[in-house]
């Protein structure tokens, strides 16, 4: 199979190097030294203390790439559009672009500029960190689910190629449950932890922020049901809550990005709840206020006072 993988960060780098062992893959990415340090060393994968070293193609240049059968979008939300021009571009006669993205919203941006028929999602539970040029940490280890509402065949040979590859895949013809399931966790981790700077488990000990993150939670179970999903956990709260315990130590997607001074995810997340809120006429107050607040935090990266 060829696979391009358009955004080559963390997410984009750990699933390349396992792909790269039996399928031509191509990475994409506009970080220059990360894409040199690949062609000229290969793309270290480490997993606790061991390394290995994969083999992708990779360039900045999306005119290097060959026809492919799956473009793969893993880049950030706010490079979605990018990403979505450049799959177009890639993309072979019959190619299938799949996006596995945190969020909801990022399929709608892609399929303004690759036919809608031919966009697929997934979710996947993998972790990544990237540790600097050509270097990825295999952060995480879980299941990564496409959806099949089309293009079945074709789906279904990328999840084996994921699963033979050693990264456990399956489809589902309706992956909405798992969407908004971590959508939900997300929308009662993320902003929080990156406005207050807190790692996850600090949520669960602190009243102020536990009690914000109910209702935003609450909120969005409240979208959910008006859209009609069912959400894969009986009890959504003490869900998030055992996952923000779970992971207690762990520093959020956002609040990496908070300290990164990069764009956050937050317009995918707590914003695709105030978006899908608005056209069932429902109130999302505590989620509308933490997407203005997150907002604001990325809009004045360059004005922040330095600890002392
Ligand atoms: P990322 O922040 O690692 O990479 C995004 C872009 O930033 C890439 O183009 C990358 O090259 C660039 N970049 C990263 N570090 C850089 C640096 N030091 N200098 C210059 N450029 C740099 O993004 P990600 O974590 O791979 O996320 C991609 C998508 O996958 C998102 O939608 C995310 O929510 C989702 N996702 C990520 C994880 C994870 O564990 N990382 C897990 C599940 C889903």
């Amino acid at each position: 199979m060829r696979i391009a993988i358009i955004g080559a960060g963390a997410m984009g780098s750990l699933v390349g190097s396992y792909l790269a062992e039996s399928n031509e893959v191509w990475l994409l990415d506009p970080w220059r030294d990360h894409v040199d340090a690949i062609t000229a060393n290969g793309l270290i994968r480490t997993e606790g203390d061991t390394a290995h070293v994969a083999k992708p193609h990779a360039t900045t240049d999306v005119a290097d790439i060959p026809p492919c059968d799956i473009a793969l979008v893993l880049v950030k939300y706010h490079q979605t559009a990018w990403a979505a021009q450049q799959a177009v571009r890639v993309l072979g006669e019959n190619g299938i672009c799949v996006t596995l993205q945190n969020g909801v919203g990022n399929a709608d941006i892609i399929a303004a500029a690759v036919p809608p028929a031919r966009v697929c999602v997934g979710v996947t539970s993998l972790g990544a960190t990237l540790v600097g040029p050509g270097v990825v940490r295999h952060a995480g280890t879980g299941q990564t689910v496409f959806a099949t509402p089309h293009h079945a065949a074709e789906i279904t040979a990328l999840a084996d190629a994921f699963s033979a590859a050693g990264l456990p895949a399956s489809t589902l013809a309706d992956v909405d449950s798992i969407v908004w399931g971590k959508l939900v966790v997300n929308v009662g981790i993320n902003a929080l932890t990156g406005i207050l700077r807190v790692p996850n488990g600090v949520l669960t000990r602190n009243e102020s922020a536990l009690s914000v993150l109910h209702d935003a939670v609450n909120e969005a179970v409240i979208v959910a049901h008006a859209v009609g999903v069912t959400l894969p956990f009986h009890d959504p709260l003490a869900h998030v809550i055992a996952v923000a315990q779970a992971t207690a130590a762990n520093r959020s997607s956002t609040l990496q990005d908070v300290l990164r001074g990069s764009p956050s995810e937050i317009p995918t997340i707590n914003g695709a709840i105030v978006r899908i809120a608005e056209r069932y006429g429902i109130a999302v107050p505590t989620n509308a206020l933490l997407v203005s607040l997150m907002a604001a935090v990325d809009s004045t990266v360059r004005e922040r006072i330095a600890p002392n």
